[in-house]
């Protein structure tokens, strides 16, 4: 998955224009830019290979995330639904808005469970955060027809799966607002950074404005901009700004890479008694940055994870036991861990909210590993790791 394999001269170049303009924020200081603008320039290329209208950069995915809540106006009182296997910054964001995280249940998706979602809501659910985990996506159909029947917002945490895509439509775009990591082991990366995407101008405004201390970003002098709603600090700066930038310009390749890798190494196990894939909704296509399927149980599970890595196979995830990925590893958020004391009525609804256990979602985690696809994987190396992969699945399966 991470773009830093693939870093050239493009990347170079790109922070090269920055460092010889001298100017690394991405607002203002005009006439000494050289005519550089990699934040906006990112920008206008992200909203073009999404198809949407408005797209804004950020410091991180976390970052998008939080501008994303903060943007459609969730806050204090209301809850947002996302489920029991994602990165843990999706529910960071929400508590970092004030609203009380409610884990919900996946099924064989991976990701978020349309049925249990509609036993999650609430008269205080405001938003469904929907988690595209692993390179490939939730059934988007389903989700859609629920918000809309509840009147949910729809966000999209798309940051595993950038350039995959639903129904023809990019990964991000279908709901509300869609949100990328340009983290440093993400496909496109430019070290630290994040994104937002939205057919809503509204939304697009209050983020870019919220993500800057609140400037409103009219006219030329900033200092003398006015601020239509508080803000924070969630800028991205032009150096990786930079970065980003070039990266953009090759996810289509990044992604026939890993589609290449990932057919390789699935062709040599899928027809394996007691393998299966994980169910990719209809209409949706991965960006492959990791296989994924199950086998017949945790134990099984668990054997093929060590002979896999006994027989030299790196990037095999058993999330259900090892990761901060899942549920099971989040005590921090379960006894509310904070460094100082959290708004009473935040705590103690997200206390009661997931206070319970997930029997659906541990039923499908249990059995459930991930290889990691890398870009740089030469084809005999590709081949090499299809050939551990076959052998010593095949050889489980007896
Ligand atoms: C990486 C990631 C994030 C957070 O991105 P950062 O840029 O590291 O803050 C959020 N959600 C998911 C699913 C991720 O994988």
């Amino acid at each position: 998955m991470p773009g830093f394999e693939l870093f050239g001269e493009n990347e170079k170049q790109s922070v090269q224009d920055v460092l010889d303009s001298g100017v690394l924020m991405r607002y203002g200081f005009g006439p000494m830019r050289n005519g550089h603008w990699k934040a906006r320039e990112f920008e206008v290329a992200l909203a073009r290979r999404m198809q949407t209208p408005h797209a804004h950069v950020v410091s991180s995915g976390t970052a998008a995330l939080s501008v994303a809540l903060a943007s459609a106006g969730v806050g204090a009182g209301d809850e947002v639904i996302l489920p029991v296997f994602t990165f843990v910054a999706s529910f960071e964001a929400v508590l970092a808005v004030g609203a009380v995280p409610v884990l919900c249940d996946i099924d064989d998706t991976l990701t978020l469970s349309p049925e249990a979602v509609e036993e999650a809501i609430t008269p205080r659910t405001r938003a469904l955060m929907v988690v595209h985990m692993c390179g490939s996506m939730a059934d988007l159909d389903a989700l859609g027809a629920i918000c809309r029947r509840h009147d949910l917002l729809l966000i999209e945490d798309a940051c595993q799966a950038i350039g995959g895509s639903y129904r023809d439509k990019p990964l991000g775009s279908l709901g509300d607002a869609g949100c990328f990591s340009f983290d440093f082991v993400k496909t496109v990366t430019c070290g630290e950074g994040g994104g937002i995407i939205t057919h809503s101008g509204e939304i697009y405004a209050k983020a870019q404005a919220y993500s800057d201390h609140g400037h409103d970003h009219i006219g030329e002098d900033r200092g003398a901009e006015s601020h239509p709603h508080l803000g924070y600090n969630y800028r991205i700066s032009e150096l990786h700004a930079a970065v980003g930038l070039a990266q953009l310009a090759r996810l289509d390749a990044f992604i026939g890479i890993q589609e290449r890798h990932y057919r390789t190494l699935w062709q040599g196990i899928e027809s394996l008694p007691g393998i299966t894939g994980r169910r990719v909704p209809e209409g949706g296509r991965q960006n492959y940055s990791f296989l994924n399927f199950f086998l017949t149980g945790p134990e099984k599970a668990r054997e093929a994870q060590k002979a896999l890595s006994e027989a030299g196979m790196d990037g095999v995830f058993y999330w259900y036991d090892n990761n901060w990925h899942y549920h099971r590893r989040w005590e921090h958020l379960k006894e509310l861990r904070s460094l100082g004391p959290l708004p009473p009525e935040t705590a103690r609804r997200t206390r009661e909210a997931n206070e319970r256990e997930f029997p659906l979602s541990d039923a499908w985690m249990g059995r459930c590993l991930s290889v990691l696809v890398k870009l740089g994987w030469s084809p005999e190396e590709t081949r090499r790791r299809a050939e551990i992969l076959k052998n010593v699945l095949g050889e489980l399966a007896q």
